[in-house]
């Protein structure tokens, strides 16, 4: 029987059907295991936050795929995959969805003050200091999208049925893509000075890391409001709360964190946690992917490429070539 390792929480009708065809070690819960500590016979994992680094790759003589549960790939370290001959997968569209909405339920907190009409209700005040709870509409603004892929993409679609403009920027989608989903392609430049809201959805690379820093905000409109679902570390969280404390712009919705553990099983555990005492941020604890839809079809579509894998076939949506001349 093979063995396989499962990092985080997935969806339970998946980890059944994994159970009935595997013997499954699990990386959190009551049975939680050290990876590293059967890592000699582990042929696949199925991998939400923990980190695999080359050592960690090294140490699984045995392994051959880590199938990523959702898309991004920064917490593997792909090259070492390669020269060990391990496939890494990845679950593209399965919370893309999920995302972008929410985009839209960070962005309508923002826009409408729901965080702070919430903790005023909750300590008993109804009415007072209502006034200052004025919120603004999406409608008749315009939306600047940082990434036009699959998330893009998606929150396009939902901002224009919020009657909104949108502007989006990519080095890879064409003109031609970008217009026919109803949006209009530009450079960063140009969107960071256009846009009401800008919602990031472009990969967390080294040429990406801050790419929103002081000079960007700087540039923004002062009403402008800012989303991050995509990674830590694209928006330089200094210079963001700068821009925050001295009013360059109106408010940012953050859930992915520069700080933030990528390792889901100790989450922001730093405390105090500083960001939560920046003015007009709205945080959330890296949960946009996180429904019960995109939950099932990502646990289906990474077990798919590990039974894929495990069957001697090359995986559907690889993000390397595990059978490269490298490994022959
Ligand atoms: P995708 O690969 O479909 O799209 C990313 C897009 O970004 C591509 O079109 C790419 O060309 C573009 N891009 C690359 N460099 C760029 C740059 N410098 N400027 C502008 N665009 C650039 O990916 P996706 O599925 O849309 O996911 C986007 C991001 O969302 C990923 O980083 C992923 O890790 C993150 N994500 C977060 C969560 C969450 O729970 N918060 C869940 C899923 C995905």
């Amino acid at each position: 029987m093979s063995e396989i390792y499962v990092s985080d929480p997935i969806h339970p009708d998946v980890l059944a059907d994994i159970q009935a065809a595997a013997t499954v070690h699990l990386g959190y819960g009551p049975h939680k295991v050290d990876y590293l500590d059967i890592s000699a016979n582990i042929d696949a994992v199925i991998l939400r936050a923990e980190n695999f680094t080359r050592d960690i790759i090294a140490a699984s003589p045995q392994l051959k795929i880590i199938a990523r549960h959702g898309v991004g790939t920064n917490n593997v370290d792909i090259d070492a995959a390669t020269e060990h001959g391990v496939w890494v997968t990845t679950t593209p569209g399965a919370n893309s969805n999920a995302v972008a909405e929410h985009v839209f339920a960070l962005l309508l907190s923002g826009a409408r003050r729901v965080p702070t009409a919430v903790s005023r209700v909750h300590a008993g005040n109804w009415s007072e200091g209502k006034a200052d709870l004025i919120g603004f509409e999406l409608s008749g603004r315009t939306m600047g999208i940082i990434g036009f892929g699959a998330i893009g993409r998606r929150v396009a679609a939902i901002a224009q049925g919020f009657g909104m403009t949108v502007l989006a920027c990519d080095p890879v989608a064409t003109e031609k893509e970008v217009t026919a989903a109803g949006a209009r392609l530009v450079p960063l430049d140009v969107l960071i000075t256009e846009a009401d809201a800008i919602s990031i959805h472009a990969p967390l690379l080294p040429s990406t890391r801050h790419m929103i820093g002081a000079q960007e905000l700087a540039r923004m409109k002062k009403t402008a409001f800012i989303v991050n679902t995509s990674r830590g570390g694209l928006v330089d969280e200094s210079a963001l709360a700068a821009a925050l404390t001295e009013g360059l712009i109106a408010g940012a919705a953050f859930d992915v964190l520069e700080a933030e553990s990528i390792d889901m099983k100790d989450p922001l555990t730093h405390t105090p946690f500083p960001h939560t005492t920046i003015p007009g941020l709205v945080l959330t604890p890296h949960i946009a992917g996180q429904t019960e839809e995109a939950f099932l079809e990502a646990g289906t579509g990474s077990w798919a490429e590990v039974k894929l894998v495990l069957a001697g076939h090359a995986p559907t949506h690889p993000v390397n070539n595990a059978l490269s001349p490298a490994n022959a």
